[in-house]
């Protein structure tokens, strides 16, 4: 049989490992970390679990299509739960809203606690459906850098809808024509850092995302989203993939124009292709380096980057969820800092991920384990230790403002994650969570192909390349890279 050789084993990575294995390849796939997963891993802090990454779960079926492909039964192999409430919403004037995941009831909240006519609501979501309806079957599930994906009759047809699509205004100004409330503005555009991108600046095209959240749901994995990758990497060992850990791959060899294989600890291992799930900018610049570099999509800007303070809290908050937001006063300064200034602005919007409230035994009883995260610019060489002590200082008397209490006496044990970990962990160009922003409206061309263009044998995946970042865009680009191996 053939044989295919991945370098790195993120979530595309392991997707593709399973479906190669599941056409008869013969797999291997090497990691430069001692663990599978990239950024979707795990850590422990005493007796506290975290998940060290993602939070938000979307389109699980991306990941049940993994088991079912192999023959299995997803339910035997990876559980997980739909959340009543997608999150809690806090305000410094003591307003509170839950997203209730049913839409009439969310609705019927805004209404009641903010003063926004619940239509307005229902059709922000129709309107999100209506987007996700026309775009996913062009941008999400084809490869964009073929000919035919732009002359089928599906592409035909949204060109007729191009207007409606909110191609021509961005996210914030579409959601200020549709909402009174300033805190309902704010509420929907939020979901731009969905995808590390700037409201004032994406497209109103990603008013798409709601849509993921609310009409087709948000999830939890019973055992953590750290069983998203574990489960997948436990099915790719039974098909009979073989893992190297601790491997980090130097280059990728390319002889008369054909990818044949790569260099690992200064050794050789031959292969009939190459799949690549390295962040694309990296690999240009370290496995690619003596091959032509597409210099404008490296060069194009990055999303956004996090810094977490991952927290072992020792009290009980009982207003807290699993996903909890507490707002900035000014979001607009807020993302200038990030996107303009680089830097963070003192009032920043604070997320809070508490699986322990679905998972309890992620923490001690009467505890809770804090992901506290803000959204912050990718590494540009600032001073992190500056950067990162002011945050933490706004971050603390914030949460002490909104939920009257005094936080930094309860943190039990702390870790952090900052852009510059993120990138020495997972070799992510500049930290960014995302690959590319979207901040461009032509951002969604501006992504690396799932191929290689010039060198045969050579495929592309992961958050960096087409379709995007973010777990179910990352699962999909495995699927789409697949339909050009034969
Ligand atoms: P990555 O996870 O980037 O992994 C790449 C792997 O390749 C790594 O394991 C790395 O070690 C390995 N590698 C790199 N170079 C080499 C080499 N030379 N040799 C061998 N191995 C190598 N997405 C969501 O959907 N929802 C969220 O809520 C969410 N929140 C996020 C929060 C944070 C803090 C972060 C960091 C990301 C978040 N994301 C979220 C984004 C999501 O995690 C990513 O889009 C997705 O996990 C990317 O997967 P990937 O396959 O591109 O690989």
């Amino acid at each position: 049989s053939k044989k295919a050789i991945i370098i790195g084993s993120g979530i595309a990575g392991l997707a593709s490992s399973v479906r190669l294995a599941a056409k008869g390849f013969e797999v291997e796939v090497f990691e430069a970390n001692s663990y599978p997963g990239g950024k979707l891993s795990e850590i422990q802090l005493g007796a506290y679990r975290f998940d060290a990454g993602p939070s938000l779960f979307t389109l699980p079926e991306q990941v049940e299509e993994l088991f079912r492909l192999a023959g299995k039964n997803p339910k035997d192999h990876f559980e997980y739960q739909k959340l009543d409430i997608a999150c809690h919403y806090f305000w410094e004037d003591g307003k509170q809203i839950k997203a209730f995941a049913d839409i009439n009831q969310f609705a019927e909240e805004v209404e009641t606690k903010l003063g926004e006519p619940a239509s307005h609501v229902r059709k922000a979501l129709k309107n999100s459906a209506f987007i996700y309806e026309n775009l996913s079957p062009l941008f999400m599930h084809r490869s964009l850098h073929q000919f035919s994906t732009w002359t089928n009759a599906q592409a035909l047809k949204s060109y007729l809808k191009m207007g409606k699509l909110g191609i021509f205004s961005t996210m914030n100004q579409a959601n200020e024509a549709l909402f009174e409330n300033p805190k309902m503005v704010q509420l929907f555009n939020r979901y731009a850092t969905y995808n590390g991108s700037d409201p004032y600046q994406t497209p109103a095209t990603l008013n798409i995302i709601p849509h993921l959240e609310f009409n087709r749901g948000a999830y939890f994995p019973k055992k953590g989203m750290h069983d998203i990758t574990q489960s997948i990497y436990k099915l790719a060992k039974s098909m009979g993939v073989q893992f190297h850990f601790n491997s980090k791959v130097e280059e990728i060899l390319i002889d008369k124009g054909k990818a044949v294989g790569i260099i690992v600890s200064g050794e050789e291992k031959k292969a009939d292709l190459v799949i690549n799930n390295m962040d694309m900018v990296n690999a240009y610049k370290s496995l690619l380096k003596k091959q032509k570099q597409p210099k404008r999509l490296l060069n194009q800007p990055k999303s956004s980057s996090a810094l977490i303070f991952y927290w072992g809290i020792k009290k009980e908050f009982k207003q807290l969820g699993l996903h909890n937001i507490l707002f900035s006063e000014n979001y607009k300064a807020e993302f200038e800092h990030i996107f303009e200034k680089g830097s963070i602005y003192q009032d920043p919007t604070v997320y809070i991920n508490i699986t322990s409230v679905c998972k309890p035994d992620d923490a001690p009883e009467g505890s809770m384990n804090w992901f506290t995260m803000i959204n912050v610019p990718n590494n540009q060489g600032q001073d992190w230790d500056q950067l990162i002590q002011e945050a933490k200082k706004n971050i603390i008397s914030k949460v002490n403002r909104v939920l009257q209490t005094d936080i930094e006496s309860l943190i039990e044990v702390e870790e952090i994650l900052d852009p510059r970990t993120i990138e020495s962990k997972t070799s992510s160009a500049q930290g960014a969570l995302y690959g590319n922003s979207s901040n461009n409206k032509f951002a969604a061309f501006l992504r690396h192909a799932n191929y290689s263009s010039s060198i045969k044998n050579l495929f592309f995946c992961g958050g960096s390349v087409h379709p995007g970042g973010g777990i179910p865009l990352s699962l999909l680009s495995a699927k789409i890279m697949i339909g050009f191996i034969k």
